[in-house]
């Protein structure tokens, strides 16, 4: 159920609300409006009847029920996209278009320094590089795991960029989030329900990619997995699924971001390296995402591709990745949106 409180409710009236909501053994979840507050009350489906008596509380204009079945995340609880904070001066949601970009892994100090100074210099908002890597085989490049993550730290300070790093179980979580400012679910946890609910519990920002074969509805779900826990700091990422196609490495489901944008009051960020699998895609992929009304990108960047660990046929090198970046401000003008 949603709570929709007055536009001159007090602080004292709310509360009264919130006490009420876990009286009746719900849980409250506060979502500031610009004009007004609206409550989420969530929890057991079944005797969420209760909740309407809540309806003749001092401040409340309405009780209205959530269709949908995630509902922190629907569009039904906030009209307006939320803007996650990453820093002072980062924000993804808001008229910026917040470029993502990086390595697929780290993979020594000089490379993601150089990356780091690189993508900075071209535009880049936040330093992306997996330090813990999920992998399809066993015997690939796992990642440097707490070595990565020290490097990422490094190029932080050298850069002042923001990290964005996965995280790939609920046990090395805090470790992870001890040095990322955002933490990344990657499309193989995508419905690991344990380590979405992990992150719900902690403070940072959640990055989470779609699953290779996760509905729309799906990657909704597991959103709501994050903020029903209490971090409603959840960017969503289209990375591409799994078709029939093979002359890609994924297909880019762009139709997903309008989809999303009507959905869910969150903001949406593109991996055209993933969805396509070929740098020669990604800029194209990068100017349709924008076109398209996504929030922002994350990009594979790698100072020498053909030497990278992983995933160097999708990475740019530092020169392409700049010029893309340059054509990318138009794209971004014409969707009425800044780089
Ligand atoms: C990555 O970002 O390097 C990654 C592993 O992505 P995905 O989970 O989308 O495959
Ligand atoms: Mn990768």
């Amino acid at each position: 159920m949603i709570i929709v409180m007055k536009a001159g409710a007090t602080k004292r009236e709310r509360d009264e609300v919130i006490k009420k909501i876990k009286e009746f053994g719900y849980k409250p979840h506060i979502i500031h409006g610009t004009t007004r507050d609206v409550i989420g009350a969530v929890g057991d489906e079944r005797g969420k009847v209760i909740l309407q008596s809540i309806e003749f509380m001092q401040g409340v204009e309405s009780v209205v029920p959530i269709l949908k079945p995630y509902k922190l995340a629907s569009r039904e609880v906030k009209k307006e996209t939320s803007i996650i904070k990453i820093s002072d001066d980062v924000a993804i949601g808001d008229k910026d278009i917040i470029v993502i970009a990086g390595p697929c892994a780290v993979e020594s100090e000089e490379q993601i320094i150089e990356v780091a100074i690189a993508v900075k210099k071209a535009g880049a908002k936040v330093l992306r590089g997996g330090a813990f890597k999920p992998r399809t085989s066993p015997y690939a490049f796992q990642g440097m795991k707490e070595d990565g993550l020290r490097l990422l730290a490094n190029a932080r300070e050298v850069t002042g960029l923001p990290i964005v790093t996965e995280v790939v179980n609920p046990e090395t979580a805090e470790l992870v989030a001890e040095y990322a400012d955002i933490l990344q679910i990657g499309t193989r946890n995508a419905q690991n329900f344990e380590l979405l609910k992990k992150l719900g519990q902690m403070k940072k920002p959640v990055l989470l990619k779609r699953g290779m074969s996760m509905t729309i509805q799906e990657l909704l779900m597991s959103a709501e997995y994050i903020m029903s826990e209490g971090n409603q700091s959840v960017i969503l990422c289209e990375r591409g699924i799994r078709t029939f196609e093979t002359a890609t490495r994924n297909t880019l489901d762009l139709s997903a971001i309008p989809v999303l944008k009507q959905k869910t009051h969150l903001p949406v960020v593109v991996d055209p390296s993933h969805a396509t699998g070929n740098y020669q895609y990604v800029a194209p992929m990068a100017f349709a995402a924008i076109a398209a009304g996504a929030d922002g990108l994350i990009i594979e960047v790698h100072p020498d591709p053909e030497h990278a660990f992983s995933d160097g046929p999708q990475s740019l090198t530092p020169k392409k990745f700049t010029s893309m970046m340059e054509k990318l401000k138009l794209f971004a003008e014409a969707a009425d949106r800044s780089l």
